[in-house]
């Protein structure tokens, strides 16, 4: 059975316990649910962890790049641009997202984006809804899996495409913040398309960042959505919590 995400008062993440432990804790207060999937709960104090020695002064990658940043949508963009701007990249919001049903939910996660990125002052490229391009994409490969492979490609080439056309030093997308998302198949595609378009892919596991990434959205009265994007992902959520 996989382990419990254990957090601090503070947000810190402290060793994992079992399901079973975390149970008696919510069950006596001890502490509160703050997950069901990734299942975390949290403590109501502050450990305070052995101190990690400190770290050389950090890299910056991405000094004096101008990055191209493909975001999903608002939550999954507040951990992640914070990150890149602290490598030092000048970060450029792209907003192209066909995979999200219906329109208005697209619509909903839009608005949520443009605020954001007013309130950041965070530059953005506003890209046409498409949501025929999505359909047709992915006619005939319609299983969880073979159309997310589809859905990431099409949603990375136009950010390849657009980064080379208007001279981007690189490219990303805050997919790579999802725990729910394939990493590795995202990293994959980027990087193909690195070589196609000759741009280059700028790749960090930003999951390090998910519990961040709730708290940030938490904080800015964020719209926090409740499936992936498409209408099957909708259809499948709504299947599981139905059993
Ligand atoms: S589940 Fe998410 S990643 Fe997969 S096809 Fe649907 S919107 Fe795209």
């Amino acid at each position: 059975m996989s382990q419990v995400i254990v957090l601090d008062a503070t947000g810190q993440r402290l060793s994992p316990c079992s399901p079973q432990k975390a149970h008696q804790l919510l069950a006596q207060g001890r502490a509160r649910l703050v997950s069901e999937d990734p299942f975390t709960i949290q403590l109501p104090y502050a450990v305070a962890l052995r101190p990690v020695p400190a770290a050389p002064t950090e890299e910056k990658p991405g000094e004096g790049k101008r990055l191209l940043l493909h975001i999903c949508c608002g939550p999954c963009s507040t951990y992640s641009i914070q990150r890149l701007r602290g490598l030092g990249f000048e970060v450029t919001g792209l907003w192209y997202n066909p995979n999200i049903h219906p329109f208005a939910e697209h619509e909903r996660r839009r608005e949520c984006m443009q605020a954001y990125a007013t309130e950041i002052a965070l530059p953005m490229i506003w890209e046409a809804y498409e949501m025929p391009a999505y359909f047709r994409a992915v006619a005939g490969h319609e299983t969880f899996g073979e159309r997310c492979s589809i859905c990431y490609r099409l949603r990375l080439e136009r950010t390849a495409q657009i980064a080379q056309q208007q001279g981007f030093d690189a490219f990303t997308t805050t997919l790579l913040i999802s725990p729910y998302q394939q990493q590795d198949l995202i990293r994959h595609i980027g990087e193909e398309l690195a070589s196609q378009y000759g741009v280059s892919f700028y790749f960090e596991n930003l999951r390090r960042g998910w519990s961040e990434r709730g708290h940030m959205a938490r904080e800015h009265g964020m719209y926090q959505q409740r499936y992936c994007g498409c209408i099957y992902s909708e259809w499948e959520a709504a299947l599981k919590s139905a059993k």
